[in-house]
């Protein structure tokens, strides 16, 4: 049964991505009446941003069940599904579609400031559950208030990115230089062609967002003389982004990696690793990058522009007024944090997660999509979906429902042990291994029984781990 309060007062969504979407697309098919609030002026602005990225994820992990119910409806026909969209497509095929089936529950151009409970702060506690949210909304040029039974805060992550700095505060003068950063992943080859061509750019991060920039960039320097390309990682490890090679269940990902690879052999790219970026200085028309790296202060100079490519983190204040409990170390919801803790695991697959793991002491608030990994780089837009179906089944009353929770995603192959550990026990995973096996995963239980060495997920690594995590994917 619904709660008298969400009968009365529905549910707010807040940012109108895929799995904002999808909450909207479950929550009315069991009856609730959502209200979503998008601050851009279309749905799906962060794939906007980045339209002309190619996706890692094939069309069949990228639709949401509900989502895809309610299109078919009005006579929408599925793309080939084991084809792989741009950022651009999925928005133009998908998104924008789902954005008008549920256009008369979509305010656009309204950006939730903050939330609160009606008439009381964080602190009082008598009558809360009773209470129902607001949503305090800039919309149009003046700021409203909305009242709602609970709260689903979709927002993401993407307009939040993080900092050059290697100790997560931006490099000192990093704002001073600011036009000449571009944080995310540029149309190098297309729409930002002259932002780059000939110029000597160093793309800083280590994940698929720098990837994609790093080899449109060597693409540019066969195509314009002049261009130089570096690339300045914290680590020493890359094997984040050069993925799962073959083994890769995504293979588009494992691609990237491995075409990166040549191009670092091939002598396109200079790699800068251990490279621990402090500050920016001008230098005449050039920045000089100062980092700390294993020999000592080093400085780079001659670069005309930086790309940012270091991820993005969760905007928090949104929910300062209400009481969220969120993991220390990763932003995310807690829950969550020991199965996605990217010291742990360079995996993305987690275990199936609902309504229950994405609670908090706030009854009816819960942060969902890629906003619930906190700074954990490895979302991927299914398990928004489970996330979200699981919330609308609970907020409907329907538990059962609300606890079966099933999640298939597929592996990076890169699924690993603890960091510590890795380098000499290969890959692990699967998810969780069957409770009757003496194993640490999936993997790990099936080498067992062939009578192999485990994979090694379970080893002790040299420098302690969360202690409430496990040490398994
Ligand atoms: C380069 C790149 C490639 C990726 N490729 C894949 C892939 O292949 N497969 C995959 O599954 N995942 C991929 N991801 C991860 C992907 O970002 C997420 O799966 C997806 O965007 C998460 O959806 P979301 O709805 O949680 O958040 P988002 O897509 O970020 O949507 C959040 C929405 O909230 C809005 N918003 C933000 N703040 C507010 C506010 N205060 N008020 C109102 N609205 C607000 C935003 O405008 C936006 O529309 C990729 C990410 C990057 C960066």
């Amino acid at each position: 049964m619904t709660s008298p309060l969400i009968q009365q007062h529905g549910v707010a969504i807040l940012g109108a991505g895929p799995v904002g979407l999808a909450a909207a697309a479950h929550l009315l098919s069991r009856g609730i009446v959502p209200t979503l609030f998008e601050a851009g002026d279309e749905v799906g602005q962060s794939f906007r941003a980045v339209a002309h990225v190619p996706l890692f994820s094939p069309w069949r992990y990228n639709i949401d069940h509900a989502s895809r119910a309610l299109l078919e409806r009005g006579g929408w026909q599925p793309p080939e599904l084991d084809t792989l969209p741009t950022a651009g497509e999925l928005q133009q095929h998908y998104l924008l579609p789902l954005g008008q089936a549920l256009t008369r529950h979509i305010r656009l151009n309204s950006r939730v400031l903050s939330l609160s409970r009606h008439g009381m702060d964080k602190i009082k506690t008598a009558g809360r559950d009773q209470a129902p949210f607001v949503i305090r909304v800039a919309q149009h040029g003046a700021v409203r208030e909305y009242l709602a039974g609970a709260v689903i805060d979709a927002t993401g992550t993407w307009g939040k990115p993080n900092p050059l700095g290697a100790n997560g505060l931006p490099a000192i003068d990093e704002a001073e230089h600011g036009s000449r950063i571009f944080y995310g992943v540029p149309d190098v080859l297309n729409a930002h062609r002259t932002r780059y061509a000939g110029k000597t750019i160093l793309v800083v991060g280590a994940g698929h967002s720098a990837a994609n920039a790093l080899l449109n960039l060597t693409e540019l320097s066969q195509q314009e003389a002049g261009t130089r390309v570096h690339w300045a990682v914290r680590g020493n490890n890359l094997r984040r982004v050069f993925g799962g090679g073959e083994a890769d269940q995504l293979p588009a990902r494992g691609a990237l990696g491995s075409r990166l690879q040549q191009r670092i052999k091939s002598g396109e790219l200079t790699v800068h690793s251990e490279f621990r970026i402090q500050a920016l200085h001008a230098a005449g028309q050039e920045l000089t990058v100062v980092a700390e790296t294993p020999s000592g202060i080093v400085a780079l100079p001659g670069i005309d522009e930086i790309i940012c490519a270091t991820g993005s983190r969760p905007d928090l204040e949104l929910s300062r007024e209400l009481r969220v409990r969120l993991d220390a170390w990763l932003e995310s919801t807690e829950a969550l944090a020991p199965l996605i803790d990217p010291n742990e695991h360079s995996c993305g697959t987690v275990r199936p997660h609902g309504h229950r793991e994405l609670a908090h002491p706030e009854p009816g608030f819960y942060i969902v999509g890629a906003k619930s990994y906190g700074r954990a780089p490895t979302f991927l837009m299914a398990t928004g979906y489970e996330q979200v179906r699981s919330i609308a089944a609970a907020l409907a009353g329907d538990m059962v429902a609300a606890d079966d929770v099933q999640l298939e995603l597929p592996e990076t192959g890169v699924c690993n042990a603890p960091v510590a550990s890795a380098a000499t026990t290969g890959a692990c995973c699967g998810g969780p291994a069957p409770a009757e096996a003496n194993a640490c995963c999936v993997q790990d239980a099936e080498a067992k029984q062939a009578g192999k060495a485990g994979c090694g997920c379970g080893i002790q690594p040299a420098e302690p781990l969360r202690a409430k995590a496990s040490t398994c994917c």
